[in-house]
């Protein structure tokens, strides 16, 4: 049946006026046809906006089918409750503009659809309404999307929030502090072209009129590796090709660099410096310009410009053995650039990169490297400069983004917004110490947000007085034990092998691990295991039954990395720099400590200890992010633009429907999205959250949605909220089973009394 409806076009939004019944929309010859379509159809067709509406609430295939459903409908988000599922479309939709931002401002988080920024601004209102310190926890694995979430999220804060009275220009310091840390941090990767290569939490801060007046970030254990070694068709990290493509051709004499990266050993190992997704010039006129917003003097820019080429003149440096099998330095030009670069002395560096120093009984020894060890040390040294230079950077932004006028009195009551933006859970082919470190945190992100979410839900029953009906589910406290244990955990048995050295190797501590570790039922080892099992168990590997999975970690190379030496020449020289980054990036203090620095894994574990304190003094939020396929391909191609004006396609609301006229379907591989839904823990989030009630909302919310629905109630409900529902879900014929009277709020059992209650709004 078709139906005349008038059509207000507000933004890319179309608003139905009439009727009060789902609509089809359809463009056809004669302009915009609405149809009527029941509100079954278009959950059928649409599936449902929050999980917890799922009938079948148990089943991953119902789960998954609401998820396709919906990515069908280029629908990217979904509810599990509070949690926002997002599922990366690989295209530009369309739904961040200012107006989707102005939609979703003060707006309750259930009556629109979901959307980024309904959680956006349900955090930010929380922050200000109830001044508690908030944090979103943003997961997925790689590619995601969980860096453009953490994007969208800042813009959404810069562009609505207030400004300050003072200091405007945080706004722009927090938003230009992203193409600077990502021409640093990220890098092409097989799974991701702007693959985030170290975790990051960022605080945002607010004043007491809700205006951000400052920030702070803290990052996680950045993959150094990949300074010197690329797997093939990825990439070292973005800035050094940048760097080549966009630096000015006075900037390159200076460096001593040519533009082609095909001349730098570090760039040619995964054999694609282009990449046709990437545009390394314009990527680097927009870093050059947030390097000047983040407050950097045109000093500091060639200084950290120096560093950035001398670690690819570095990668340069060959050498040739002498007749005694010792190395020699025989790139010369390349030396004269770094010692120049670098402001140290040349002597110096070359004897620092051939040969080590060695304090015994007081006395200094040189001893000579042969040419493997020589390229070992010149690596270490190349990763050790980038590293340092990418922590010193961190702190460069902190120092801008930190408020300048800490004695205002809006300083005083300040409340924090955390974004967290952390690797996911990885399984590769290969796994080493790096997935080991990895995969320890998302442990410890996941025991955190089960500690949370699902204490959280048990206590809101308890404080509702209503009663809990235990779940069933996985405690991971005994793998995040099994790693971090004092004395017994897997990270103390490596520390205690790194104190070994010259006897100590990586098998000696598969030893040692299975030898303590032998019963415990979440590890496994060659030696350990059953006869079938073994074969998939090489015999320099141990497996984690990790809460996502299995995984296989070869020991291969874990003392060398958590050990993470500088030779202490190297270190000498570098701390004679002359470069001012990099004095400040070695110091002095480091060579008369005579105590041993924390190795990577007990560092990594202490950041994360802290990590989670932070995120526990904070109230969470969560944003759970699904790669669709692993093509990085995308769905539904964008709508026409003709009815793109109308913003047909994008109203993401099951009771208005998107654009039915035939399109490809989007490549989504139920395989792979399985495993993130394993991996994120959802279907054990929807269990808890449908552990007894679909459904809760306060007294004054679902009394304001649904009093019409009653003479009693409709217009105004003199009494107390509680009592109006009351009266109104009386009136409506509630069945006592149904739901449930709390303190605050209202609690409904099944999804079909609260669609039998919504529907009955629309007659
Ligand atoms: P990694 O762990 O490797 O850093 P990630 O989860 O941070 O991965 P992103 O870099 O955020 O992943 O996303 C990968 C790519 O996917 C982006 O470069 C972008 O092209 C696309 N993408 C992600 N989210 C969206 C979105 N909401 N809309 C459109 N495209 C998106
Ligand atoms: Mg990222």
């Amino acid at each position: 049946m078709a139906l005349q409806v008038e059509l207000i076009p507000t933004g890319e939004i179309i608003r139905v006026v009439h009727p009060h019944r789902p609509c089809k929309l359809a463009l056809g010859s004669d302009g915009v046809r609405v149809t009527m379509e029941s509100a079954l159809t278009a959950r059928d067709r649409v599936g449902v906006q929050d999980f917890v509406l799922l009938e079948n609430f148990t089943s991953e295939a119902a789960f998954i089918e609401n998820l396709r459903r919906r990515f069908r409908e280029n629908l990217i988000y979904t509810y599990i409750g509070p949690v926002l599922v997002s599922v990366n479309p690989y295209r530009d939709l369309q739904i961040y503009s200012r107006q989707h931002m102005e939609r979703y401002r003060g707006v309750s988080f259930y009556e629109v659809p979901p959307h980024l920024f309904a959680v956006a601004d349900t955090v930010y209102r929380a922050l200000r309404t109830e001044r508690r310190d908030q944090a979103v926890m943003i997961s997925g694995e790689s590619g995601a999307g969980k860096t453009e979430a953490t994007k969208r999220l800042l813009q959404f804060y810069a562009e609505t929030c207030p400004a300050p009275e003072r200091g405007g220009a945080v706004r722009d310091r927090l938003l230009q502090s992203n193409p600077v840390l990502e021409a640093f941090g990220n890098a092409k990767t097989l799974r991701n072209d702007n693959s985030s290569r170290f975790g990051k939490y960022m605080d945002v801060q607010f004043d007491f009129k809700g205006a951000p007046i400052g920030g702070h970030i803290l990052s996680y254990l950045l993959e150094k590796s990949r300074v010197v070694h690329q797997n093939h068709g990825e990439r070292n990290f973005h800035v050094f090709y940048q760097l080549l493509e966009g630096g000015e051709e006075e900037t390159l004499r200076r460096l001593g660099l040519e533009r082609n990266p095909q001349n730098y050993l570090y760039l040619v190992k995964g054999q694609c410096a282009k990449v046709s997704s990437i545009n390394d010039k314009s990527d680097w006129k927009v870093v050059r310009k947030a390097l000047t917003v983040i407050d950097f003097t045109e000093d500091e820019v060639e200084d950290l410009l120096s560093i950035v080429a001398s670690v690819l003149h570095l990668g340069n440096i060959h050498f040739a053995a002498d007749e005694e099998s010792n190395a020699q330095v025989t790139t010369e030009n390349q030396l004269k650039y770094i010692t120049r670069l670098l402001g140290v002395e040349g002597s110096t560096l070359r004897e620092a990169l051939t040969h080590r120093k060695i304090i015994a009984k007081g006395e200094e020894l040189l001893s000579p490297l042969n040419l493997e060890q020589a390229a070992y040390a010149r690596d270490a040294l190349a990763k050790a400069v980038y590293s340092r230079t990418f922590t010193w950077l961190v702190g460069k932004i902190n120092r801008s983004l930190a408020s300048k006028d800490a004695e205002s009195p809006s300083w005083r009551s300040t409340t924090v917004l955390g974004l967290l933006d952390i690797y996911g859970f990885e399984v590769f082919q290969h796994n080493s110490f790096e997935q080991f470190c990895i995969n320890y945190c998302n442990e410890k992100l996941q025991q955190l947000f089960i500690e949370l979410t699902l204490k959280s839900e048990q206590e809101e029953y308890e404080a509702e007085g209503i009663a809990w009906e235990p779940v069933q589910y996985f405690n991971n406290k005994i793998i995040c034990d099994l790693v971090e244990e004092k004395f017994k955990g897997i990270i103390s048995i490596l520390d205690e092998e790194c104190l070994r050295p010259g006897e100590a190797t990586d098998l000696t501590f598969l030893e040692k691990l299975e030898d303590t570790v032998k019963h415990h039922p979440h590890f496994l080892t060659h030696k350990l295991a059953d006869q079938r099992t073994r074969k998939s168990l090489g015999r320099g590997e141990f497996r984690l039954l990790h809460y996502a999975g299995e995984v296989t970690y070869s020991v291969t190379g874990f003392l060398d990395k958590n050990n993470d030496l500088l030779f202490r020449n190297l270190k000498e020289t570098m701390c004679s720099s002359k470069n001012p980054i990099m004095s400040q990036c070695f110091d002095r203090s480091e060579l008369s400590d005579k105590k041993r620095p924390e190795t990577v894994a007990t560092q990594f574990k202490m950041s994360l200890l802290q990590l989670v304190e932070i995120l526990k003094s904070k109230e969470p939020a969560y944003i759970r992010c699904i790669k669709p396929n692993d093509a990085k391909q995308p769905g539904r191609p964008s709508a026409p633009t003709g009815l793109r004006g109308l913003g047909l396609p994008y109203r993401d609301d099951w009771r208005l429907t998107t654009h039915p006229f035939t399109l490809p379907p989007g490549r989504f591989d139920e395989v792979l999205i399985r495993h993130q839904v394993k991996y994120l823990g959802l279907m054990e989030n929807l269990r808890v959250r449908r552990a007894g009630f679909a459904y809760r909302r306060k007294y004054e919310a679902f009394l304001q949605r649904y009093k019409s629905l009653c003479p009693e109630t409709w217009p105004t409900w003199a009494g107390r909220p509680q009592d109006g529902v009351a009266v109104l879900v009386r009136h409506l014929g509630y069945k006592p089973e149904e739901y449930k009277m709390g303190r605050t709020k209202i609690f409904i059992r099944f999804p079909k009394t609260l669609f039998a209650t919504e529907d009955a709004l629309e007659v």
